[in-house]
């Protein structure tokens, strides 16, 4: 089946060997079976089907390489206790945060998990985002676990966009174990059963003080990789802990956060494949006043992506488009920065760079088509994205 886009207004993508916004005007783009062949200023004839693009803008599907999405309930109380002066981790310390998560997963049938965890997924379609990296990371035993990256799979199985799994067993020690302990039963039974089930395509780790430490975080990272999952890290959040120099160690695709990433961890980042994802939505969301140094990392030739974060405790924004517009006001990055930063930079980290991310002949056809003039609506509308979108194509169907 042969389908064309005309009527398009502009395309925006990523021109890859000069590293620089690449915009086309007048073109028109051929699908066939799923992949764009073809951009051309001709008229393309012998088609299908037609998609008469009614002079947007077209983007390539954005790309959302961070988000906690399997959870039920929710925390708004925790959020008035932070605004009455108590910190995560103090909550947390009281059984709160991201214990009181893990409690009500843990008593979630696979069906209540699934409806709540489609409930919390379903919204970001709306902004424009067609792959989604979700992690597991509520339920902390082997079990729970396995259940999360169940409804991971079959969210997938069920909704046009795309969601790859993440294995984040180690997202916090549960109160039942020591962190050895913990880290042990990660090692030799959450990662063995959960490859040989095909259950995650990553493995993360909260690396940080008070959850795994980086001794902790390379002996789960290390077995992952034995196991075929490749690494992507919590770093440099509270405080500098050395978590991108680990991330940079083993080969990780991503290290994210790094609000407290000091020069040895920028160099570490700059000298590797890892990509370097900022998550400036859960700074604003927790009002903290430090953001991620965008414009240092970038500077220093670190390539760096953008994610929402998504989670019930630090970060309830879903629109990249609201990423994008925090990330130019406090990371420092440009508007094509952040352009880059949810679409093939975001591809990067998901080791998914030939396939999606820009508009290019033989890339997947996930195409959002705007109802704006240029690049800079997307953000300038950042929290009304889905009234601006005319239309959005998956692999090449409109969804
Ligand atoms: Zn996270």
């Amino acid at each position: 089946m042969k389908t064309k886009i005309t009527n398009i207004s502009k395309i925006y993508s990523w021109n890859t060997e000069l590293d620089i916004l690449d915009i086309k005007s007048n073109q028109e783009v051929l699908i066939e079976n799923n992949k764009i062949v073809k951009i051309t200023s001709k008229v393309i004839d012998d088609v299908d089907n037609t998609i008469d693009a009614e002079q947007s803008i077209l983007t390539p599907g954005f790309i959302d390489s961070h988000t906690h999405p399997i959870f039920i309930g929710n925390r708004a109380d925790e959020f008035k206790m932070r605004l009455e002066g108590k910190s995560y981790q103090d909550i947390k310390q009281e059984g709160g945060g991201i214990l009181s998560s893990i409690r009500a997963l843990r008593k979630a049938s696979f069906e209540q998990l699934y409806l709540s965890s489609l409930e919390n997924i379903n919204p970001f379609i709306k902004y424009g985002t067609t792959t989604l990296e979700a992690k597991s990371g509520y339920g902390l035993s082997l079990n729970d676990e396995i259940k999360s990256l169940k409804v991971i799979r079959k969210i997938n199985d069920d909704l046009d966009i795309d969601i790859i799994p993440t294995f984040l067993g180690a997202h916090a020690v549960p109160n039942e174990y020591s962190a050895d302990k913990y880290v042990d039963i990660i090692c030799n039974e959450m990662i063995p059963q959960i490859a040989e089930e095909k259950l995650a395509i990553f493995c993360d780790v909260f690396c940080e003080e008070g959850y795994f430490n980086i001794q902790q975080s390379r002996k789960i990272l290390n077995t992952a990789k034995s196991y075929s999952l490749v690494p992507r890290l919590h770093s440099d959040e509270f405080k500098y802990f050395g978590a991108s120099e680990l991330a940079s160690e083993v080969g990780a695709a991503s290290s994210d956060h790094l609000m407290m990433i000091n020069n040895n961890g920028i160099k570490a980042l700059s000298k590797s494949n890892t990509v370097a994802t900022l998550l400036p939505g859960t700074t604003f969301f927790l009002n903290k006043k430090t953001y991620a140094n965008g414009r240092k990392l970038i500077d220093n030739q670190c390539q760096v992506a953008l994610a929402s974060d998504f989670n019930p405790g630090t970060c309830t924004i879903r629109s990249l488009s609201n990423i994008m517009l925090l990330a130019v006001q406090n990371c420092g990055l440009t508007l094509d920065e952040a352009f880059l930063g949810v679409t093939y930079n975001a591809a990067k980290s998901l080791l998914k760079s030939d396939e999606i991310g820009l508009i290019e002949e033989g890339y997947n056809a996930d195409i959002v088509l705007w109802n704006t003039k240029s690049l800079n609506e997307i953000i300038y509308w950042y929290d009304s994205e889905y009234t601006k979108i005319n239309k959005i194509i998956k692999n090449g169907n409109l969804i």
